[in-house]
């Protein structure tokens, strides 16, 4: 096994989250809408109709292009791809081939160490990526076969990375590191399981250090991350024992099944010539000039690993943290605007949110910036912490109370009176109504059950509603029960 290498280039495809199709005004997206309820003669490619292209999906697939840093072509065209199949009603898809939206890019994956092995960074070129429709679905069901056009004229973007990822993990981590790209441009929702991000995998294997490429396969239908990493490693698995036993690795297209985990055998590939491209006469090119891309490129916010990196540098975080709070852009924004209202250790901060409001956002799924504990309001919860006005546990206490009420964080101190009691004599008057309460207790103490003196700060927590101070309470109480 360890004398090959796994050579694994993937075709991603994505749904923009435009509000209409590409080349008419139906509803794009028709996830819950029922079958055939979303098409128009266009889509449907009734004779006689022309596709107007919508032009959001231009602007969407060129901010992808820039953040890939891939060149984007001042002209590209649209080319119709011919194939006969019954969920593609005009016979063609309009796609580009020859002169693509954009060529060239790359993205700097980081893979994560695992066992033994470092983190790296894997370079992965980006061949190509275009823009082009969806076809319809079809679907067996008591016998029949069923048609569905609603997805006909979704807006895709279609990319292709070189030859470049290693193993079934790395290829999942581009996926991983895609998917969060995507929601973080807002371009694509990038749902795996609602088809907005789709795969297929080529893969061929070759000798350790090799530089040439074997034939490969081509893995369809791998539409969620763990089929990625599953499918891709069976399929190295398979190559590898074929090599073995000497025989010869045919160019196949292999389908992936997801509840028996294992591949198909569809068909020997298909050569481009069989789709016999041509340019699509119904639609002009895309122009794009100098100003329009430049604006773009001006739009382009700072990408997910760049503020990870800066999140390293500027604050002094653990790439552990930084990780976690650029994984969604709302959380990354959300954390620099608690640092600036906070004005402390924004490691602090990151405690804070990494262990306490991410736990909220995730249980009440209401992303960050729409939590009613503003960072301005989460900055004062620790700095009231910070300065032992609240102790910490009713600090946390204060996160659900300012979400479910909306009100300042000092305000629900002074009405509700939970400022700490740092008072020693308060203190100590609690400790002796506790212990007088308690004589059981105390006798067992006395007799060297140690572990009681928690219980008796417990008691003294309640009692004082969490307000005395923990270490405050313990003093007292020791003293108390030496006497
Ligand atoms: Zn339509």
């Amino acid at each position: 096994m360890s004398e090959y290498e796994a050579v694994i280039g993937l075709e991603t495809h994505i749904q923009l989250n435009t509000i209409t199709k590409i080349f008419c005004t139906c509803k794009a997206d028709s996830w819950n809408d029922p079958p055939n309820s979303n098409i128009c003669p266009v889509c449907c490619g009734l004779p006689g109709v022309l596709p107007v292209l919508n032009w959001a999906v231009v602007l969407k697939a060129v901010l992808l292009a820039v953040a890939m840093r891939a060149e984007v072509l001042p002209v590209s065209y649209f080319d119709r791809k011919n194939y006969f199949y019954p969920d593609l009603p005009k016979g063609y898809q309009i796609s580009q081939y020859d002169k693509p939206l954009a060529s060239g890019g790359h993205f700097d994956l980081p893979v994560p160490a695992s066992g033994d092995a470092p983190a790296y960074v894997r370079h992965v070129t980006i061949h190509k990526l275009h823009i082009e429709e969806d076809a319809g679905k079809t679907k067996n069901e008591n016998g029949r076969r069923l048609i569905d056009f609603n997805r006909c004229g979704v807006p895709l973007v279609e990319m292709v990375t070189g030859p470049d990822l290693r193993s079934a993990d790395e290829a999942a981590q581009y996926i991983i590191r895609l998917r969060q790209l995507l929601r973080w441009l807002g371009i694509s929702e990038a749902d795996m399981e609602k088809a907005h991000l789709r795969c297929d995998a080529n893969v061929s294997i070759r000798p350790k250090g090799a530089e040439y490429l074997n034939p490969k396969t081509e893995i369809k239908n791998v539409n969620s991350i763990v089929a990625v990493r599953t499918s891709i490693q069976t399929e190295i698995e398979r190559q590898t024992k074929e090599v073995e036993a000497g025989r010869r690795i045919e160019a196949w297209t292999l389908e992936w099944d997801e509840d028996s985990a294992t591949l198909r055998k569809m068909r020997s590939k298909e050569t481009e010539a069989d789709y016999r491209y041509f340019r699509e006469p119904d639609l002009l090119p895309i122009r794009l000039s100098e100003q329009q891309r430049a604006e773009i490129i001006s739009n382009l916010p700072e990408l997910p690993l760049e503020r990870r990196t800066r999140f390293v540098q500027q604050y002094g975080l653990p790439e552990y943290d930084a990780d976690i709070l650029t994984n969604e852009r709302s959380l990354s924004e959300y954390f620099e605007n608690v640092v600036k209202s906070y004005e402390g250790d924004p490691k602090r901060a990151s405690n804070w949110l990494i262990n306490d409001v991410l736990r909220m956002i995730n249980d009440n799924g209401i992303p960050a910036e729409k939590l009613r504990l503003t960072p301005p309001y989460l900055a004062e919860i620790i700095k009231l912490v910070d300065t032992g006005t609240v102790n910490t546990s009713t600090g946390k206490s204060l996160l659900d109370k300012v979400e479910q009420t909306g009100r300042t964080p000092g305000e629900i101190v002074q009405e509700e009176g939970l400022a700490k009691v740092s008072d020693t004599d308060a203190i100590r008057a609690a400790c002796i109504m506790v212990l007088a309460e308690n004589p059981e207790q105390v006798t067992s103490f006395k007799n060297g059950k140690a572990t009681l003196i928690g219980w008796f700060v417990g008691q003294v927590m309640r009692k004082t509603r969490g307000k005395a101070d923990p270490q405050a309470t313990r003093a007292a109480l020791e003293e108390l029960l030496k006497g």
